[in-house]
């Protein structure tokens, strides 16, 4: 089957082709075909489009909306000048896979799209205000220009944290506002925590109950995850993306009463200490320079920038700080896994974090670590370390397509 896998933002659409089908997860053996990203929805936009092996394709363009942009991919997927194998039309398409952020209590799995799940994707609108609206926008695009016959599935970021216990979830403010607003920790990144621990289920040969792991995504957000039994057990981010490890433009846990403090003393308003903690703060606002990680490391290299170290050092520290949390928690941990765009390009910050943590038994392999960027899979540890370090490259897109094909075969997950 061919997939279509939707990522929608309020101004943007990502997108993957994925052919995959029951045998192909078997055998490991999807084919992703293409992808793409249109950004700046709503004025003129930018379009990047790559058919797999072939040049990518940039063009700016005036899209109205998400549905003008997804009929500009879909012309383009079907067209000869893409020459994508296996699409000539709209019929190639078999299903569409989408990403949706919050799931709430409601979906603690991947649903086949219907007007209740629609419903209850909308419920959910009070919960991720700027990310659940955009991605029902992709669906009734998809809709409308595919038809009513092309089913379509939902992949939540929140599913995977659906089995965290009460103890890991549960705020400690008065119960009876969990109750009334489902105030509690929802956790994200979901969808690529669960990928990086079914891919470290296969690399080390684990079953899913022998699975007991620390995965750690860094890349813009960053998250942090506990794995007990193959299910998440804790997970740094909250009832927001906003909690937990410093991140590009989010500081991760701070004390609340710094907000009452900031509207008083800085006149601020509760919309602009949101846009501060979201926007300016974590490894731009301590550095005051940049949201990079990449950046920062050449400012620190080449200048010896005293704040982007600070900024480096902090980001490093919180994450060894989740580590040691988990690890109380978890109790016996075989692996800290590494991904996103700094967990697995930067042998640096892997090396940085997991510094002085050997009496944890952890021994990063220098010169094996050095080597395991730019999409390399493995271990890099030393061999026979009793805390093992690895590196996975994420891939939600497809975790997203397997999951609408289990969906709408209806077939059983098996990770
Ligand atoms: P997103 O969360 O938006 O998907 P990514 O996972 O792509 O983001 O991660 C983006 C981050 O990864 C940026 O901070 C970027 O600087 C960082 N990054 C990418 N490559 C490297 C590298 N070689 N060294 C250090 N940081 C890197």
């Amino acid at each position: 089957m061919n997939i279509l896998v939707l990522n929608c933002g309020s101004s943007s659409l990502k997108f993957q082709i994925v052919e995959t089908d029951l045998d192909l997860i078997d055998k490991n053996a999807d084919v992703q075909k293409a992808k793409g990203l249109i950004e700046r929805i709503g004025s003129q936009s930018l379009v990047a489009l790559q058919a797999a092996g072939k040049p990518p394709v940039k063009q700016a363009t005036p899209l109205r909306d998400h549905r003008a942009a997804l009929d500009y991919v879909v012309r383009w997927m079907i067209s000869t000048e893409a020459g994508i194998p296996g699409i000539q039309s709209l019929a190639d398409v078999h299903a569409v896979g989408h990403r949706v952020v919050h799931g709430a209590e409601k979906f603690t799995k991947s649903v086949l799209i219907d007007d209740d799940v629609i419903k209850g994707i909308e419920d959910c609108i009070d919960l991720a205000p700027l990310h659940n609206p955009a991605n029902l926008k992709g669906i009734y695009a998809a809709r409308t220009l595919l038809g009513p016959g092309v089913p379509q599935v939902a992949i939540f970021d929140t599913s995977f944290h659906s089995t965290m216990p009460e103890t890991s979830y549960l705020y400690a403010i008065p119960y009876q506002l969990y109750r009334r607003h489902k105030i509690r920790r929802y956790g994200f990144h979901g969808t690529s925590h669960r990928y990086v621990a079914y891919r470290f289920r296969q690399l080390a040969g684990r079953e899913r109950e022998e699975t007991n792991i620390i995965t750690l995504h860094l890349g813009n957000g960053c998250s942090a995850c506990a794995i007990k039994a193959g299910a998440s057990f804790d997970t740094s981010m909250g009832f927001t993306p906003l909690e937990g490890l410093v991140m590009g433009t989010r500081g991760g846990d701070l004390d609340p009463s710094i907000l009452e403090f900031l509207a008083h003393k800085e006149g601020m308003s509760m919309s602009e200490i949101d846009g501060l903690l979201n926007k300016q703060s974590g490894l731009l606002g301590l550095s005051g320079l940049t949201n990079d990680m990449r950046e920062l490391l050449d400012e620190e290299r080449e200048h010896q920038d005293r704040r982007s170290k600070l900024a480096v050092d902090v980001f490093c520290q919180r994450v060894r700080k989740y580590i040691g949390a988990y690890l109380a928690e978890l109790g016996y941990v075989e692996a800290i896994v590494f991904t996103g765009g700094i967990g697995e390009n930067s042998a640096v910050i892997r090396e940085r974090i997991c510094a002085g943590l050997e009496f944890l038994g952890i021994e990063i392999d220098t010169p094996v670590n050095a080597h395991m960027v730019g999409g390399r899979e493995g271990e890099i540890s030393k061999a026979g370390c009793k805390l093992k370090v690895f590196v996975i490259p994420t891939n939600e897109e497809l975790l997203i397509a397997r999951d609408t094909v289990r969906c709408v075969k209806n077939a059983p997950r098996r990770w």
